[in-house]
């Protein structure tokens, strides 16, 4: 056979051929994941950065592969979207999500709330069922306040996710704006939809230092989101400083390995009960 013939690009490389077969592999065994009970959630803290303590909480999905250990997110939820099975996934989250809240509003806070991530996939997907949520919430006993979904600027851009924005709000759900300030942000967003909390991303926070342009960004998104009504997550605060120059802006919240990495609800309970005794 001609070694490197002028069709060769019409064929897989054998590496390419082994690439797209560990993939077809990864989405077999993620479709079997939920039933095997191999996914699981962690919770990070959301701090209330004038009291200190721990009101909210971010759940973060992991997958327990069985060979491949641990997975974090990005290895698995893109596929997730791509083959539809997100709109499955999506829905055990909440559902998950929603127990976790309404066990910690009776043991650690009657106003605790927890937020999820929901990608612009799952939330247009017609499988999603929001009379499902819905049905959740009153078995749990649980106000929409209960639950935060964190949206992405991108999803404010499509018709259809606006739609269903319009109808989770309805059902007394907070919203969040996640990563804000990375994606193609257009405040004109904030005035169209009624935004509860602004998270603003961890790459404005990484070198914040007094005349950076971060620091002005931070300071000017905070001021910006109060005089709409909108309260403010700062992401990734990992030092002491960060923590501290967020406070002296009036930040409203914060998030980051400062306070804790994502853990499981064991490890999330001793922490509450570590914090709040001090
Ligand atoms: P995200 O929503 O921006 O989540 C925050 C990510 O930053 C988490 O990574 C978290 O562990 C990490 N992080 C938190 N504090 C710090 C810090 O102080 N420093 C640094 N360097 N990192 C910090 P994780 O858990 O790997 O999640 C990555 C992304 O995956 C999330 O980004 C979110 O977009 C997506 N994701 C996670 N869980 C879900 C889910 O249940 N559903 C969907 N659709 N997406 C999810
Ligand atoms: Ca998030
Ligand atoms: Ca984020
Ligand atoms: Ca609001």
């Amino acid at each position: 056979a001609k070694k490197f013939g002028r069709n060769r690009y019409h064929y897989f490389t054998p590496d390419m051929q082994a690439q797209a077969q560990a993939r077809m592999q990864r989405i077999g065994d993620l479709r079997l994941a939920l039933s095997r009970r191999e996914l699981c959630l962690r919770y990070q803290p959301i701090v209330d950065l004038r009291s200190g303590k721990i009101r909210k909480a971010e759940a973060l999905v992991r997958w327990q592969h069985p060979s491949l250990g641990l997975l974090s997110p990005q290895e698995f939820i893109p596929l997730a979207e791509e083959t539809g099975l997100i709109v499955e996934l999506g829905n055990w989250i909440c559902e998950q999500a929603l127990e976790q809240t309404a066990s910690w509003r009776r043991t650690l806070d009657p106003a605790f709330q927890i937020s999820i991530n929901t990608s612009p996939v799952q939330l247009c997907d017609n499988g999603t069922r929001l009379d499902a949520w819905l049905t959740w919430l009153d078995r749990l006993q649980l106000p929409g306040s209960a639950l935060a979904l964190e949206i992405t600027e991108s999803i404010l851009m499509s018709e259809a996710a606006s739609e269903r924005l319009l109808a989770i709000q309805s059902m007394g759900l907070e919203v969040s704006l996640d990563d804000f300030g990375t994606g193609y942000s257009t405040l004109s967003y904030l005035k169209k939809f009624d935004i509860d909390y602004l998270k603003i991303d961890r790459s404005f926070v990484q070198s914040l230092s007094p005349g950076s342009s971060d620091f002005v960004l931070c300071e000017a998104i905070i001021l910006m989101a109060h005089k709409l009504g909108i309260q403010v997550v700062a992401e990734g605060i990992e030092t002491d400083t960060q923590h501290r120059y967020l406070v002296e802006m009036g930040c409203d919240y914060g998030q980051g390995y400062r306070y804790s990495k994502p853990v499981s609800a064991d490890e999330f309970e001793r922490l509450v009960a570590g914090i709040h005794r001090a």
